[in-house]
């Protein structure tokens, strides 16, 4: 029965019953992790062949000294892997070393030090920088902006990408520089950017001139099922409508292929590449080469990136299946809760009831869960509506996941129950 037809009695009776659940579990003594999207040992175990690799044989197809200094755009051999994937030209792929998000850290330090291709002057020197946030969105892209004084905008992320209309309204404020978008499988809510949505975002008007899209496709190949999305072509839709250097995409393979030693990628317009290396020759002489080399190795080619990503997804689809009915089970009788089933990336995105976010979180971290802090998928960590919750299916073992989304499914009833008491 829904939550709103029980009576007081009933839900005190619920209650009584999820507390019960809840001592035992706590009583169990779990220590159970579900914050971090980071893929498990059997997931890395797939990309061991890294560990012997590149072997003896330590030059490239060009016959470039992988070992020595210099080669700023990255290994020719491994950017044409990576292109098709990101929809860019080759010449217009910069492979680097092992963290797009540091790329996406020095694009915005970049843009404030120097202004960017189409900058009259740095962004650092105008009275203010906004940037757009799509939300639910990724806590690392807001705690970038926020380490850099850039203030944020959410605007809310539908289905089909971010809400165009409030974006179009947004942007006639010269000060709005850029916004994030993560086009595929989004992290948190698995949303995917349509072409019509990314056609409009090509094409709109802004103000500012050197207004750019951050298009962090750090789940391009990530599929769950046999539906591969292919995502928008955002450089050819800017192009295309007069706006070539508006996109900036960013990929790598910390999900592919070892989350902590893979290889980070840029794609963008010839301009913004150019403009990229020029700043990036003074920060770094080059990126890690041999890397590089081990990588176009053990991938060999596209077809090898996508033979990888369906042995990853023998392993996460199911957990990803597991989450999803245990919550159904639980939870979808009493209507106190609304999840995502995603397509693909890592994440399932839970929103219980209004207010009731942070008691879930902190029931559940008493109970030896660990959760993302609530408020994580929003700018300043501030949730309005105290209702989001990420889960990470990928890390913890099969069983130790249903144990913690059991838990997790406790605590949303007795949060629900208590704030339906407390009325
Ligand atoms: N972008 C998104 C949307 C992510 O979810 C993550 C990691 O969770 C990253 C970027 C981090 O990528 P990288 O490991 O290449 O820095």
């Amino acid at each position: 029965m829904t939550f709103a037809a029980l009576s007081r009695d009933q839900i005190q009776t619920l209650l009584d019953e999820q507390t019960a659940a809840y001592r035992a579990a706590q009583a169990s003594g779990l220590t159970l992790d579900l914050t971090r999207g980071k893929p498990s040992p059997e997931q890395l175990d797939l990309s061991n062949g890294l560990l012997s690799l590149p072997g003896p044989d330590f030059k490239d197809a060009a016959g470039v000294d992988t070992r020595n200094y210099g080669g700023l755009t990255g290994l020719a051999e491994l950017r044409e892997i990576f292109a098709p994937i990101m929809q860019v030209p080759v010449g217009q792929v910069v492979a680097g070393d092992n963290a797009s998000l540091a790329m996406m850290h020095d694009n915005l330090v970049f843009a404030l030090f120097h202004g960017v291709a189409d900058s009259e002057q740095p962004w650092g020197v105008e009275e203010a920088v906004k940037f757009i946030c799509p939300v639910p969105g990724y806590d690392r892209h807001f705690a970038l902006l926020e380490e850099y004084g850039i203030e944020m905008l959410s605007v809310d992320l539908l289905d089909d990408g971010p809400d165009v209309d409030a974006v179009r309204e947004l942007v006639k404020d010269p000060a709005v520089k850029g916004m994030w978008l993560v086009p595929t499988y989004s992290n948190p809510t698995g949303s995917i950017v349509s072409e019509a949505v990314a056609a409009e975002l090509a094409a709109m008007e802004t103000a500012a001139p050197d207004f750019r899209i951050f298009w962090d496709n750090a789940y391009a190949v990530h599929h769950l099922t046999e539906q591969q999305t292919k995502t928008a072509d955002i450089l050819g839709l800017c192009a295309a409508s007069g706006h070539p250097n508006r996109p900036v995409i960013f990929a790598s393979t910390s999900k592919i292929t070892f989350a902590g030693s893979g290889v980070c990628f840029l794609g963008s317009s010839a301009d913004n590449v150019a403009w990229y290396l020029s700043h990036l020759g003074k920060r770094t002489i080059g990126p890690d080469k041999v890397n590089h080399l081990r990588h176009a190795r053990h991938l060999g080619d596209v077809d090898g990136v996508h033979a990888l990503m369906d042995r990853h997804r023998a392993v996460l689809a199911p957990k990803f299946r597991a989450v999803v009915d245990i919550l159904q089970t639980r939870l979808g009788e009493h209507a106190v809760a609304s999840w995502t089933e995603p397509k693909g990336g890592y994440f399932v995105s839970l929103d219980v009831i209004d207010g009731t976010a942070s008691r879930v979180i902190q029931l559940a971290g008493e109970a030896g869960v660990a959760m993302t802090p609530a408020g994580a998928a929003f700018p300043y960590g501030n949730d309005p509506r105290d209702r989001n919750i990420r889960i990470a299916p990928s890390y913890p073992s099969p069983e130790e996941l249903a144990a913690a989304i059991d838990v997790l499914a406790t605590c949303v009833l007795i949060a629900a129950a208590e704030q339906a008491l407390a009325q």
